[in-house]
């Protein structure tokens, strides 16, 4: 009798785990992926990119790596 209430704890902290587990992940899931939709302004062109595609140079982001190594653009 106290192996089957041990044995029902048990599963019941291993499916709050599991809960726990599953519920952070999907709380952390928009903020860790750090918004795949945003866009970001080339330094050097203006042409708007995905942030996950978008160079960084020198505190700027830039289309591509050309445009990275002309850096921003000069008045
Ligand atoms: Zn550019």
């Amino acid at each position: 009798m106290g192996r089957l209430i041990l044995l029902a704890l048990a599963v019941l902290i291993l499916v709050w785990l599991l809960r726990r587990a599953f519920g952070g992940r999907q709380a952390d899931a928009p903020a860790a992926s750090g918004a795949p939709g945003e866009l970001v302004a080339c330094a050097h062109c203006g042409v708007l990119v995905p942030r996950s595609e978008a160079r960084n140079a020198a505190g700027a982001q830039y289309c591509g790596e050309e445009h990275a190594r002309l850096g921003p653009r000069q008045p």
